[in-house]
């Protein structure tokens, strides 16, 4: 029972870069692609002209992905093991960062498919064990967090609780049945999100989408399992806001001072992760934002943690890739 973890390696925030193909309009206007993974750990900025040095600096990471690489290997080298460590206990949480349109609902949508099946492929082949699947799934635009499981748009509250921590007050937690019931909440939220975004206006470029699975398991006595444990732990698929906010908020100095243009959970999880890669004595401000309060128990800690930064590779698009790659670094 438990994952084999060395000592140490369940603090280390795990950072994937995953890089985009050109799409139609970047093509149709002439742009070109300037980023190149030089091989599984390291991408460069690979345009000479516009490269100081003749020998570009390469950003290295976990892992990095080509334009040609597919979801699917993306998933299993980036996101299983994090996000499957759920089924023994450890709560995970794996986020997807960058501008928008760079590829994070694209690939955030293909991992969180891909690791559901595979903890139902997991929950099959241990028959010694009785799991009970609950998901729910939330907004937080603005610093107001919505339910996307419900058509109540009323923002809901966060609670303290002394046992489980923060809790989101009357949030829905449906109980799976199987993988067909999951694909159906799963397009009840896509709709829900749909709707937000028509009467907000292009909320999905603002806002954070955090699916939650949680997974309750038990020994079944009747087949002398013995273990008698019960293990409850939850994976978050989170896919962030535009990264684009963030760094124009920090860029323009006056704007800071007006709320709305303030992605405080974007923000507030920079920091936060910034400091949990740094070590364990810092204080981790998780009460400054929504999102980061939401998380808390799946960050840091015995948690597993995971970020995979998505990027374009146009040269049009130049300064949010490095913004995200400066992220992306700060993050290890
Ligand atoms: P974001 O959520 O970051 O705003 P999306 O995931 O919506 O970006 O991606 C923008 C567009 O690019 C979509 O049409 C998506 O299908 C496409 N896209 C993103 N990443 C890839 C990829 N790795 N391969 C092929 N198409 C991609
Ligand atoms: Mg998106």
């Amino acid at each position: 029972q438990g994952l084999s973890l060395t000592a140490g390696q369940e603090e280390r925030i795990l950072v994937f870069v995953r890089l985009r193909p050109l799409n139609e309009k970047e093509y149709a206007r002439n742009d070109v692609s300037d980023w190149e993974c030089i091989n599984n750990n390291s991408i460069v900025f690979k345009n000479s002209l516009l490269e100081r040095s003749v020998y570009p600096p390469a950003y290295t990471f976990d892992r990095v992905f080509g334009c040609e690489c597919p979801t699917r290997q993306v998933y299993e080298e980036a996101a299983k093991e994090v996000t499957l460590s759920v089924v023994n206990g450890i709560n995970s949480t794996f986020f997807a960062y960058g501008q928008t349109s760079s590829g994070k609902t694209y690939t955030m949508g293909g991992i969180t498919e891909y690791a559901i099946q595979d903890i139902y492929d997991y929950i099959d082949t241990h028959q010694e064990r009785e799991f009970v699947l609950k998901f729910s799934a939330m907004e937080i635009y603005n610093e107001s967090v919505r339910d996307l499981l419900s058509t109540d748009s009323t923002p809901l509250r966060l609670l303290d609780d002394p046992e489980k921590g923060t809790v989101v007050e009357r949030l829905t937690e449906e109980t799976l049945t199987d993988m067909s019931h999951l694909m159906e909440l799963l397009a009840v939220c896509e709709a829900q999100r749909q709707i937000g975004e028509t009467a907000l206006n292009e909320t999905s470029s603002r806002s954070h989408q955090i699916l939650r699975l949680t997974i309750e398991s038990s020994a079944r006595e009747y087949l002398g399992a013995g273990n008698s444990s019960i293990l409850s732990a939850s994976v978050n698929f989170v896919d962030l806001a535009g990264s684009e906010r963030a760094s124009q908020t920090l860029n323009a100095g006056a704007r800071l001072k007006e709320g709305s243009h303030i992605n405080r959970s974007l923000l507030t999880l920079g920091t936060v992760i910034r400091k949990l890669s740094k070590g364990r004595n810092a204080h981790i401000p998780y009460r400054d934002s929504k999102l980061t309060r939401i998380l808390q128990n799946s960050l840091g800690g015995n948690a597993r943690t995971a970020i995979i930064c998505t990027m374009s590779p146009a040269r049009s698009h130049v300064e949010q890739s490095r913004n995200t790659l400066l992220f992306a670094s700060c993050a290890k």
